[in-house]
Order: C-alpha cells, then sequence, then structure tokens
C-alpha cells in the first residue's frame, strides 16, 4: 500500500514514522507547504520522497494532518483531485466542521473522518514520536457516509499502530473532545496567563515553579496555528464546557472566601474521584 501524508508534523510525522515500522505501508511519500519541514521529513527518514499535492492525493490511502482551518479548505481540493481508488483519511481535533466540508462532495465515500486522541505540546517534523499511537482510541465519525473499503483500509493502519477505533457522530466527538481535550488547553493557557503576568521575571518563575506547575501549564506550550482554529471550529461545545468550568471555578471560591474548611475539604474530595477515572482505581 502506499501512504501519503499530506502535513507532515507531529501527526503526520509520527504516522508515517509507525507506519514504515511496522510494516503497513510498501512506500511513504509526503507533502507539506513548509519547504523545511518537507526537508526534515526527508531527513529523518520519515517519507521515502517529497511529492506536489496531485501525487499526494493520488496515494493508496491519503493522510490529511494538517490544522483544522487548513483542512476544512484543502480536504474538499484533495477530494476533488485523489484518484478513483485512493481512501482519504483525516486526524483533525474537530468533526462536524470537518465532516460538512464534504457533506455534498460527489466522492464523500472516499473520506473517512478520524481523529487518533494521541499527542504533545510539540509539533513539526521532529516531534513526531514512535509508538504515540499504540494504546490509544482512534475516533472514526460518520462511517455510515464512508464505503466499506475505505473504513477497512483505515482502520487497518490505525490497528497495525496500536490503536483501537471508536465510533461516535461527529457531534458527539466535539462534545467529548471539548470536555477531555479542549478544555484543558484552554485552562493551561489561561493558567500560564495568569502566572506570567504575576511572574514577570522568568528566573523567579523557574526558581519557584513546582513540578506541579510544570505539569498543569504544559499544554500551555502547544502553537496558536493549531489551537486558534480548534477553539473556534468547537465554540458552540466549548463554550458552554468553559462556563461549566467557570462555575466550579466560582464554587471553588466562595469556599474559600468564607473561610468554609468542610467545604473546600468537599470540593477537593469530589475532585479525587478522578483518580478511579485515571488510575482505573480508586
Ligand atoms: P503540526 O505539528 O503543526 O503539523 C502540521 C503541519 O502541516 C505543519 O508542517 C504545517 O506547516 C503544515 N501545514 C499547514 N497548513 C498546510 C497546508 N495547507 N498544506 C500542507 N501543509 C500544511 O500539527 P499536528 O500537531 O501534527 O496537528 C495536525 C492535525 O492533527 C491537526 O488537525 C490537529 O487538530 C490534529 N491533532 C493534533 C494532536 C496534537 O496533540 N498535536 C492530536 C490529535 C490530532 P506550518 O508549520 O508552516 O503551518
Amino acid at each position: 500500500m502506499t501512504l501519503s501524508i499530506v502535513g507532515l508534523g507531529l501527526i503526520g510525522g509520527s504516522i508515517a514514522r509507525d507506519a514504515r515500522a511496522c510494516g503497513v505501508a510498501t512506500h511513504i511519500v509526503g507533502y507539506d507547504a513548509r519547504p523545511e519541514h518537507t526537508s526534515q521529513a526527508l531527513e529523518l527518514g520519515l517519507i521515502d520522497s517529497a511529492v506536489d499535492l496531485p501525487t499526494a492525493a493520488a496515494a493508496d490511502l491519503v493522510v490529511l494532518a494538517v490544522p483544522v482551518d487548513a483542512l476544512t479548505q484543502l480536504l474538499p481540493e484533495v477530494l476533488n483531485i485523489a484518484g478513483p481508488d485512493s481512501t482519504l483519511t483525516d486526524v483533525g481535533s474537530t468533526k462536524a466542521a470537518v465532516c460538512a466540508a464534504v457533506a455534498q462532495h460527489p466522492w464523500r465515500a472516499q473520506f473517512v473522518a478520524a481523529h487518533p486522541m494521541a499527542g504533545t505540546e510539540r509539533s513539526g517534523p521532529s516531534a513526531a514520536l514512535q509508538g504515540l499511537f499504540q494504546h490509544k482510541a482512534v475516533i472514526v465519525c460518520e462511517a455510515e457516509r464512508s464505503n466499506p473499503a475505505a473504513i477497512a483500509r483505515v482502520e487497518a493502519l490505525y490497528t497495525a499502530l496500536g490503536a483501537h477505533i471508536v465510533h461516535l457522530a461527529p457531534d458527539e466527538h466535539d462534545e467529548h473532545v471539548a470536555y477531555v481535550s479542549h478544555l484543558s488547553h484552554a485552562i493551561s493557557y489561561a493558567l500560564a496567563v495568569t502566572v506570567l503576568e504575576k511572574e514577570k521575571s522568568a528566573s523567579t518563575l523557574l526558581d519557584l515553579a513546582s513540578g506541579g506547575f510544570a505539569s498543569t501549564a504544559r499544554l500551555a506550550k502547544s502553537h496558536a496555528a493549531m489551537w486558534t482554529p480548534i477553539f473556534l471550529q468547537n465554540a458552540t461545545h466549548l463554550l458552554p464546557t468553559l462556563a461549566a468550568y467557570r462555575r466550579e471555578l466560582d464554587r471553588l471560591i466562595a469556599a474559600i472566601a468564607a473561610a468554609d474548611a468542610p467545604a473546600v475539604d468537599a470540593y477537593i474530595g469530589q475532585a479525587n474521584a478522578i483518580r478511579r477515572v485515571l488510575n482505573g482505581k480508586a
């Protein structure tokens, strides 16, 4: 199978790296709008050759791994020029806008809307990680609108990379990821800005920062080119999620302001239930 990756960053590069390692693709080609990223992907051995967009669109399996604003533009264009036997899939963090971009497209069935639930705060080909998708979920949306051969091809890729498939409707996907992914990024940005505003001197910050701060603020290193379009495309679900978060913050503020120790204890106890979710035990 020939595989082409459009957008040779963290996610596209990681797919290429593992697809080669597990032998699921015989030949991997790549296209990126930024020439340095194409050269780096070649140097790192992520792809066998750099190609233009029409050549990338003719591969057996085409993975679109660009930010979601570029994705909604590029997807119909690539579907227009894709080979009749090509399958297209995306990795975008939003699904309703992506599915809407090709809802009426005559070759919609060649497209599989997907979102691998794996990543880091880094970007570009040098951020590509081996084993990124191992034991992770890949959400496939509107599978009923894709042809069975296209679904089989995409699922075979992710299964070979060690991931498992979960099916959701686009809107359900967007609501879930607003809670489990987009909210934590938004909070992390707000946390970083709050602390940076107070601690103007980076050296003081570094001196005092604990591991807890570093792990909570890690997501704030994620770049705007990827996250601004995600926040805007998923505003319908993200805004109520942020409002729910603000209500929780107000509840904690009220308990602290009233010096109500039992209420603060109870709040923290309620939050500690997250251990069950994250560790799989109480
Ligand atoms: P990334 O590391 O920034 O890689 C994206 C690459 O695509 C960059 O090289 C970028 O170049 C290039 N690009 C931008 N517009 C393009 C266009 N029109 N044509 C061709 N190439 C273009 O980003 P990423 O983290 O891999 O994210 C890619 C996709 O994966 C996004 O849709 C994101 O929502 C999704 N995703 C990300 C994560 C995560 O944790 N990072 C997890 C799951 C899914 P420039 O740098 O010049 O823009």
